[in-house]
């Protein structure tokens, strides 16, 4: 987490009081924590598309309805833990209800450019999956899909929350993508893969690039619907461009009703800079020189 993250306070908050609390294990029990602070916590079918919970204010009562639509225990707990943003973060009560009285609406998920539901989308991956659990947790989970898997399953969290907290949290480079169609929604990229010099940084809505197996597997509509799960290998160029034409790990999964396709790259071992310099002077050497 650097000093440039504006929303690094949203992850301090969510894991200080989590700290407070003395929980000591995972999974974090968002309802339970609601409930235990007063607040009512209801399951809900929502109406509209894309709604995920509210956060009703009766003077200094709360209650919080979660969407049920998704059928998945993961993205509730989420949408909890984004209402418990707006009650614990400071001024987001009153910013997003107002008077002392009536309710605010979320979409939670990452894709809202609203700086509180960022806020809140923060606090929430953070509150269910603190770095001082977190942390201890990924060294036990293995790599790639199988560890974004195994630490969702722990958490209690949705397979797209974890596998973005996974890239905020983990010393490899890994990269998580999400994906509909041929169209890339968002990714996202550990600190160690965004160091890696003379690479091109996937970019929002950009095109997934033709010769990997997530392009292959979004041509068949079904795969996502029914959570097909694909592990291959692609190159390193495909991905990030740049000189490096190395193999690394794709795996791939499609999240269901959610509509859209999670992809992770790891096994990025990208050689030492010495020995690129030793490999460029050898080639460098044995290549002839012409005169124009
Ligand atoms: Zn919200």
């Amino acid at each position: 987490m650097t000093k440039s993250d504006p929303y690094a306070f949203a992850s301090i908050a969510a894991e200080q009081i989590i700290k407070g609390m003395g929980v000591v294990s995972l999974p974090i029990d968002p309802k339970a924590i609601a409930r235990g602070r007063g607040i009512e916590v209801v399951a809900k079918p929502m109406q509209s598309e894309g709604v995920s919970g509210m956060l009703v204010r009766f003077g200094n009562d709360f209650a919080i309805a979660y969407a049920t639509h998704l059928q998945n225990e993961g993205f509730e707990n989420f949408s909890v833990g984004h209402e418990l943003g707006h009650y614990f973060l400071p001024g987001h009560a009153d910013a997003v209800i107002t008077g002392d009285t009536g309710s605010h609406l979320s979409r939670a998920g990452f894709s809202s450019g609203n700086k509180y539901e960022a806020e809140a989308d923060r606090f929430a991956a953070s509150f269910l999956m603190p770095r001082h659990l977190f942390y201890p947790a990924i060294q036990q989970a293995g790599s790639g899909l199988a560890a974004i898997e195994n630490l969702a399953a722990l958490c209690k969290t949705s397979l797209h929350a974890t596998a973005i907290r996974y890239t905020q949290c983990t010393r490899d480079p890994v990269a998580i993508i999400i994906s509909r169609g041929g169209t890339i929604d968002h990714c996202f990229m550990s600190a160690t893969l965004k160091n890696i010099d003379g690479i091109d940084w996937l970019k929002k809505r950009e095109g997934v690039p033709r010769n990997t197996a997530t392009y292959a597997f979004n041509q068949v509509v079904d795969n996502v619907l029914h959570g097909v799960r694909v592990e291959a290998t692609s190159n390193f160029q495909d991905w990030f461009g740049g000189r490096r034409s190395i193999e690394i790990s794709e795996d791939v999964v499609g999240l269901g009703r959610y509509g859209k396709t999670l992809t992770v790259l790891y096994d990025i071992n990208v050689p030492e800079p010495e020995d690129e310099e030793d490999e460029e002077a050898l080639i460098e050497s044995w290549t002839p020189r012409f005169k124009h």
